[in-house]
């Protein structure tokens, strides 16, 4: 235990943030304070609003946050799919760490111990142009040291292609209307300026419903993308695909059969996760192995994926599948399914650190995802930086998350423009109430 600490009547007492913009995705970190002088960091989801946290913020001052689990089931409730997680399992992290540095031990000891002491990654690989120079883009990420490799493979890449897509006549040219206006912006899709009115409609039509379909020469350009991506990375390496587009499961089928022979780790998020059965007929039409899992929610939104045998990987993201402890239980349960785990990672380094735990911890794991690897300053906001030289993260022997401090001057030449002041008061926040019990 560390010198001066008294577990049993430690106290939260604050709960403040700061927002970063350019990692590349918004970032909000979050610090819970102490009675006795011991913070813990944590963080929303990417791209996501500090309001999730911020408003649960009067239901753990004056709780012990060496009580992760306890705290956790009290705000549970107020989490959701996708980003709506971010504020619960923000805070559950920011916990763990606090519990780490009280008992001085690295939080996977806290989880019941290690499977390996360095955390394979994968990157995100966006390339412009075709096939060749993904592939030359990859072959450099394997230079780099990766030894798991993702890319984009979808409809995106056939936009400027005449006769690979078919849809309502109007439609395609309407969302290529928007897109510019969308990617003119330095944070795409999920850039809260070009996400209102129509084009909001138009990227939340999910994939049953878009009426967008493949055609012959639209699969012909995706097999061939993926024949020259493989020509020049060879057949050894892994590779995942994701962003297929807003397309139907029949044409996730179509494309998955071409794809098969291109020796995939996985297809991710095919269609909605919630469309567990037509994951199901996805995956008993096609050898491709299928993945989903980064906006899902707590163990039980897992439960009827893998109870339908249709997932051979589990893809959950610490900051919305619950925190720390519930993704380990999402990667156990899954393994008793023989199904692996992944992590979706795309936020500050705090959120990687809190992933290489549950990593280390969890048996069936495999890659972790970067997602700013081209972000020069990424790996700095935190005190040691992240290294992943190597291809791989060391496992620390620090205390809590392995978090020394974080990089403040770093931290405060990149705050978001609507948050200017980073870690201000959040007195406001301190009397929200609602009556919270969810029967009578
Ligand atoms: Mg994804």
């Amino acid at each position: 235990m560390k010198k001066g600490i008294d577990p049993s009547t430690l106290k939260i007492t604050d709960l403040r943030f700061a927002d970063i913009d350019g990692a590349p995705k918004r970032c909000t970190l979050l610090k819970i304070e102490t009675n006795q002088g011991i913070t813990g960091y944590g963080e929303v989801r990417d791209a996501s609003s500090r309001t999730y946290a911020a408003m649960l913020k009067s239901r753990i001052l004056g709780e012990n946050p060496c009580n992760v689990e306890k705290i956790f089931r009290r705000i549970k409730q107020f989490g959701g799919d996708s980003r709506q997680a971010g504020g619960v399992c923000g805070i559950e992290v920011a916990l763990w760490d606090i519990a780490g540095k009280v008992w001085e031990v690295p939080v996977w000891q806290l989880l019941g111990g290690k499977y390996r002491d360095s955390i394979r990654c994968y990157c995100d690989t966006d390339s412009e142009g075709g096939g060749r120079d993904m592939g030359k883009a990859l072959k450099e990420r394997m230079r780099m040291g990766f030894t798991f490799l993702k890319m984009d493979l979808g409809i995106e890449l056939l936009m400027g292609h005449e006769g690979c897509l078919s849809a309502p006549l109007g439609f395609l040219e309407k969302m290529r209307e928007y897109k510019k206006t969308v990617f003119s912006t330095p944070h795409g899709s999920i850039d809260p300026r070009a996400m209102r009115g129509e084009a909001y409609d138009l990227f939340n039509t999910a994939h049953p419903f878009t009426g967008i379909h493949l055609t012959e020469k639209g699969l012909d350009f995706l097999e061939q993308y993926m024949a020259d991506v493989r020509r020049e990375v060879g057949y050894e390496v892994p590779i995942a695909i994701d962003h297929l587009g807003h397309i139907p499961v029949e044409d996730c089928i179509k494309l998955a059969k071409r794809l098969e022979k291109y020796n995939l780790a996985w297809m991710e998020d095919p269609v909605p996760w919630q469309m567990t059965s037509q994951y199901v007929r996805l995956a008993q039409s096609t050898t491709v192995p299928i993945g989903t899992g980064e906006d899902m929610y707590l163990k039980e939104s897992f439960k009827p994926l893998l109870e339908s045998g249709a997932l051979a990987v589990v893809h959950p993201d610490i900051l919305t599948a619950g925190g720390i402890l519930e993704t380990k239980k999402i990667g156990d349960m899954a393994e008793e399914y023989g199904v692996q785990m992944s992590l979706h990672m795309a936020e500050s380094p705090v959120a990687c650190m809190a992933a290489v735990h549950v990593a280390a911890a969890t048996r069936n794991f495999m890659a972790l995802e970067l997602h700013s690897v081209d972000v020069p300053w990424w790996n700095d906001l935190i005190k040691p930086a992240v290294d992943y030289s190597s291809g791989y993260i060391k496992v620390p022997d620090a205390p809590g998350l392995g978090i020394e401090s974080l990089n403040e001057e770093l931290i405060a030449s990149k705050l978001h423009p609507d948050f200017p002041e980073a870690w201000s008061s959040t007195d406001e926040w301190n009397k929200e109430w609602s009556n919270d019990r969810q029967w009578s």
